[in-house]
């Protein structure tokens, strides 16, 4: 990930801060901070505060995530965006995402705490389509601003970058999120490996993802990565995994996320 440090868009290149901005760090680092202490934010009592997001004021708040103010009056967008759409997607379509992931960070808690992980599967498409419906809604938001406005000029360098224009870029993102099949989102996203820009489709978005997180550490149960030896038996595999796993790996991945706080 060493490319991730490149700066300076006097190239069209893209700093790993400017990265953040666009991906919703803050959003993302909420998260990873949420799930990594063991008990919940939601029942924490340790001193260490979890980080507010930088680009994302007030989706995550006191140890919760929380409906973040629009950043504009309900009006402000009309007659582009009227006032009735607006005032029912934040208050009641985002806020029951909030809800509900509230709800399904406590339940893992619980479940945790009880050390009945029975319900793991409900509760992990739980936390995947109510996470990334509050990250996305928390991005959209901000995705729009009363009148519109241009890139500045070091994401029209990115963009660029990435797509040969600006224009040929946001054509692109138009024409995907047109496209998306059934509900979905378009998505402009920065892709570290190759420091670059990409436009992808979510259909719906809780696809177990949960949106704007960062991998630290995963394990492959496609097939193709254990039936030669496992056959149907992946909890074998997962079991063989566990005890291959390399934390320190995830840990040093964790500070670098962490580091990159916008
Ligand atoms: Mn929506």
């Amino acid at each position: 990930m060493g490319n991730m440090d490149s700066t300076g868009s006097t190239d069209g290149r893209f700093s790993r801060r400017d990265a953040m901005k666009v991906a919703g760090a803050g959003a993302l680092l909420a998260a990873v901070g949420t799930s990594l202490g063991g008990e919940s934010a939601v029942t924490a009592t340790t001193t260490s505060k979890p980080a507010e997001p930088a680009c994302l004021p007030g989706a995550f708040a006191a140890g919760l995530y929380a409906l973040p103010k629009l950043p504009y009056a309900y009006d402000a967008l009309a007659p582009l965006y009227e006032e009735r759409t607006l005032k029912i997607h934040h208050t009641m379509h985002h806020a029951a995402y909030v809800k509900g992931l509230n709800a399904a960070v406590a339940k893992l808690a619980a479940a945790r705490k009880a050390g009945d992980n029975s319900a793991v599967k409900d509760l992990c498409r739980a936390e995947a389509f109510n996470g990334s419906g509050h990250v996305l809604h928390s991005l959209f938001w901000h995705s729009m601003t009363p009148g519109g406005a241009k890139p500045p000029a070091d994401l029209e360098g990115a963009l660029s970058h990435s797509f040969g224009s600006a224009e040929a870029g946001m054509a692109q993102f138009a024409a995907a999120a047109e496209a998306v099949e059934g509900s979905g989102w378009g998505i402009l996203a920065f892709e570290p490996l190759a420091d670059r820009l990409v436009i992808l489709q979510a259909e719906k978005h809780q696809d177990l993802t949960f949106w704007g997180v960062v991998p630290l550490l995963v394990c492959d149960v496609w097939e193709h990565a254990y039936y030669l030896q496992y056959a149907n038996k992946r909890g074998d595999w997962v079991d063989a995994f566990m005890k291959l796993a390399n934390w320190p790996f995830a840990a040093e991945r964790l500070a670098l996320v962490r580091r990159t706080k916008a």
